[in-house]
């Protein structure tokens, strides 16, 4: 089921409530930690809280008590999933955790992760984060190798095949290195076993994954998606781990192993611009200040005469103050965003839809009659909640609504773990600008170019992936993948 991201209780012209939300959804958030003496599962706790933008659908910690491994996995978000005496029963030197938005699997507790696997030489417990474009591949091998499955994941794919591996007598990181080998695709990993944890991405490094120190003697790692992960447990952030690197931790410490042949750096733009927290580190900086820069530049680009800019909260912020930085024009709070909404499955009642009440954003009035508006935000995707949005804006009297995008169109799909929709269902893809500009009812519509987006990160272009802007992939898609995203997407639909 699609959760309900409806900006009123009243457009039920737009769709029923079970609406797909207009961004791409969440991928998965990984966490682990070794530290003995530590209470490693309420640092896993906390660790997957700040991970929680990552995945809301459900959450789980497995840790390691010597060969023992013990695991909770739910449904819903961390602090639904768990609670201290929950925690309390989760004992260990060392602890893998995971928060998840299905990408692949259905999105049932079986799905959950992480993903435990039993091998000779005992357990191994598993959390991913990405997407294999060679699932069917991998599953077929080791179908082959009389391995069966319990979930329809990838991930759960990965576990079996680094078990096997493990069951032919390779030691841990042999196991782990050997299975990396049998996968295609996107994979940022954190895998428990009895003797330490394995960090890894995979050889285009698509989604992060970093590596933190929490303080004291002797020293204990962490690895986490983002590094607002390791600054909410007090761990100091140390690197990210390299495309193709597997780093190994255990109470020796940390070892390095570059496993990949030709590794290449391809981090998904689109955490930089929208998906990864503003205040999680990427090359050294905040993504706040990358996420300003491509204000500026979009203001650069796209000059128009207008009283205020205002964002789209709270993706949309850190663009529209640069924006307004560089252009002179003041930045104003317009929209005011319900934190305390969450996905809602319930239809709202029939008279707040005929009184208009807004679920999740109220404009501001006083901001905004009388007005000429610059309106930023990280992104349009389907057009959905923009139309809704510039609606709003004008029914609280905006005079001019120019709507400005701090990325470019987004024109294909995603398969490496950021649940975009189908290239049908992207407006940008079957929509000239003028065109989207006219279905979201703006007076003008601009985009950041693809080649501003990728000035503003300050590195080599050809560090990222950018193929969600230029259907330019950097890992070949099977057309059997693109088929069945098609057909997901129209059964979602
Ligand atoms: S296709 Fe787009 S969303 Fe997917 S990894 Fe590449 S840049 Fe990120």
């Amino acid at each position: 089921m699609i959760p309900n991201e409806s900006l009123y209780a009243d457009e039920q012209d737009l769709g029923p409530s079970v609406e797909r939300p207009d961004k791409p959804e969440e991928a998965c958030g990984v966490f682990g930690v070794y530290a003995p003496a530590e209470d490693v599962a309420k640092l896993t706790y906390f660790g997957l809280y700040a991970l929680q933008h990552r995945g809301q659908e459900s959450a789980g910690i497995a840790t390691f008590d010597g060969a023992t491994v013990h695991l909770h996995k739910d449904m819903g978000l961390v602090s639904q999933v768990f609670n201290e005496g929950i925690l309390d029963h989760l004992p260990g030197r060392m602890a893998v955790g995971h928060t998840r938005y299905s990408t692949t699997g259905s999105s049932l507790v079986v799905n959950a992760q992480p993903a435990v696997v039993e091998t000779q030489r005992g357990s191994i417990a598993l959390a991913h984060n990405g997407n294999l474009v060679n699932t069917l591949e991998l599953r077929e091998k080791l179908r082959q190798r009389n391995c069966t499955f319990e979930t329809t994941t990838d991930s759960e794919a990965i576990a079996i095949a680094m078990g096997t591996e493990v069951d032919k007598g390779k030691d841990w990181l042999e196991a782990a290195i050997s299975a990396f080998q049998l996968c295609k695709g996107a994979y940022s990993l954190v895998i428990g076993t009895p003797e330490g944890i394995i960090g890894a991405r995979d050889p285009n490094g698509v989604r992060p994954l970093v590596i933190g120190i929490l303080p004291g003697n002797p020293q204990r790692y962490v690895l986490a998606s983002e590094t607002c992960g390791l600054d909410i447990i007090g761990a100091e952030f140390l690197r990210a781990v390299e495309p193709g690197e597997l780093v190994w931790i255990t109470e020796e410490g940390m070892a390095s192993f570059h496993w990949a042949h030709k590794p290449r750096r391809k981090l998904c733009v689109f955490e930089m611009i929208y998906f990864a927290r503003p205040d999680s580190l990427v090359h050294d900086e905040t993504l706040y200040s990358y996420r300003m820069r491509l204000g500026k530049h979009l203001a650069q680009e796209s000059p128009v005469d207008a009283d205020c800019v205002i964002a789209v909260p709270d993706s949309g912020v850190p663009a529209a103050i640069g924006y307004s930085e560089e252009s002179g024009i003041p930045y104003a709070e317009g929209l005011i965003k319900n934190r305390y909404v969450g996905r809602t499955f319930i239809q709202p009642t029939q008279s707040m839809r005929e009184s208009g009440i807004r679920m999740k954003l109220n404009p501001l009035k006083d901001v905004l009659t009388d007005k000429r508006i610059i309106l930023v935000d990280d992104s349009i995707v389907r057009g959905t909640t923009s139309r809704k949005i510039v609606k709003a804006l004008r029914d609280a009297g905006a005079k001019e609504v120019h709507m400005k995008i701090s990325s470019p169109p987004v024109t294909h799909p995603c398969f490496y773990g950021l649940d975009t929709d189908s290239q049908d269902q992207l407006i940008a893809a079957t929509k000239s600008v003028a065109e989207i500009s006219e279905h979201i009812g703006v007076d003008s519509l601009s985009y950041l170019s693809w080649e501003g987006m990728l000035a503003a990160t300050g590195s080599d272009p050809n560090n990222f992936c950018s193929a969600c802007f230029t259907g330019d992939y950097p890992i070949e898609i099977p057309d059997q993948i693109k088929r069945s995203k098609l057909m997901l997407e129209k059964l979602k639909a």
